[in-house]
């Protein structure tokens, strides 16, 4: 009897339940990251394919709760689920207005932009638009130095409410960047009638493009699609100096990824791009 207690049921089971109350640890401790001051944001150097200048910046998410760090890939789906990513959005959209008016009191037009990651749960909140032009009033921050990033499938969930959503966003001065681009299954006609100015492709589009002749054929359609419907074109995940290379034949604008610069804090982020523009 002992010995069948361990069968795959009872395994797959136990697994579930770790998972399940990892879970739950999260989105508990999610309540109140904000108020207890665990939440920090890196900011990672976007820079000009042809010349390597830093031009904008990522901002990305760090949660640091007392019990250990918890990656981005496991607390933002959670943060999504239960609603805080709502608080924790306007937390984030915060810290990139506060970063965008300091950088351009500092640089004035050479400054560079700042992109926020904004998920679908934030687009299905309709008080979004009045949180966000609070923040850009009360921080001062400039909207056409601003870029929010959707990803191609927070735009399949709920269509035309999302899409509503990011043209009032748009609307305000705000440039929007569609993420991920390549991995979720939005038509031509959903890219056009969103009116995006740029399309991130994939990383794992971006890293496979100096492997097989299929995935240079498909990353070399996205990027001719990216440039028939006239959107800047940013590749992301960048690692190598061949897949710099080739995303930058293939007509990419802007290039992300730790062959240039990894994620980090804003003053090491500010070191970079001060060297980048004495160059
Ligand atoms: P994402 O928006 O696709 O962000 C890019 C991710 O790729 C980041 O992971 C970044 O650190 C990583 N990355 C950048 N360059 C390279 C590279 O050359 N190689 C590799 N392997 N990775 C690279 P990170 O920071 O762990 O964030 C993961 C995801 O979490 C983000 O993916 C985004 O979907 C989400 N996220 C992060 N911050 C926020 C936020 O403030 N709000 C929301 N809603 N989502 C966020
Ligand atoms: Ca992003
Ligand atoms: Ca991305
Ligand atoms: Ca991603």
């Amino acid at each position: 009897v002992k010995a069948k207690g361990r069968d795959g049921w009872q395994f797959f089971n136990e697994s579930l339940q770790a998972e399940a109350s990892q879970r739950l640890a999260i989105s508990t401790g999610l309540r109140t990251a904000v108020e207890r001051d665990e939440l920090r944001v890196l900011f990672q150097p976007i820079v000009q394919a042809e010349t390597g200048f830093v031009i904008g910046a990522e901002v990305l998410l760090r949660w640091h709760p007392a019990i250990g760090d918890v990656s981005p890939s496991a607390f933002i789906p959670v943060a999504e689920m239960t609603g805080s990513i709502v608080p924790i959005g306007r937390w984030v959209f915060e810290q990139a207005c506060r970063a965008e008016r300091t950088w351009r009191d500092r640089f004035g037009d050479a400054a560079p932009f700042v992109s926020v990651n904004v998920s679908a749960r934030q687009l299905s909140d309709a008080g979004l638009v009045a949180d966000f032009t609070a923040i850009m009033d009360r921080t001062g921050a400039d909207p056409t130095r601003l870029q929010i990033e959707v990803t191609e499938t927070s735009l399949m969930a709920d269509v035309q409410a999302n899409r509503d959503m990011i043209k009032r966003l748009s609307g305000l001065g705000i440039a929007i960047a569609v993420d991920d681009f390549g991995t979720g299954y939005s038509s031509l006609a959903q890219l056009m009638r969103l009116n995006a100015d740029t399309l991130k492709i994939d990383k794992v589009f971006v890293q496979s493009v100096d492997q097989t002749q299929e995935s240079r054929v498909i990353v070399s359609a996205l990027c001719r699609i990216a440039k028939s419907l006239r959107l800047k074109l940013v590749a992301e995940g960048v690692e190598t100096a061949s897949q710099r290379n080739q995303m930058r034949l293939l007509g990419c604008d802007q290039i992300q990824g730790y062959f240039f610069h990894r994620p980090m804090p804003e003053a090491d982020f500010l070191a970079v791009f001060k060297e980048s523009i004495t160059a």
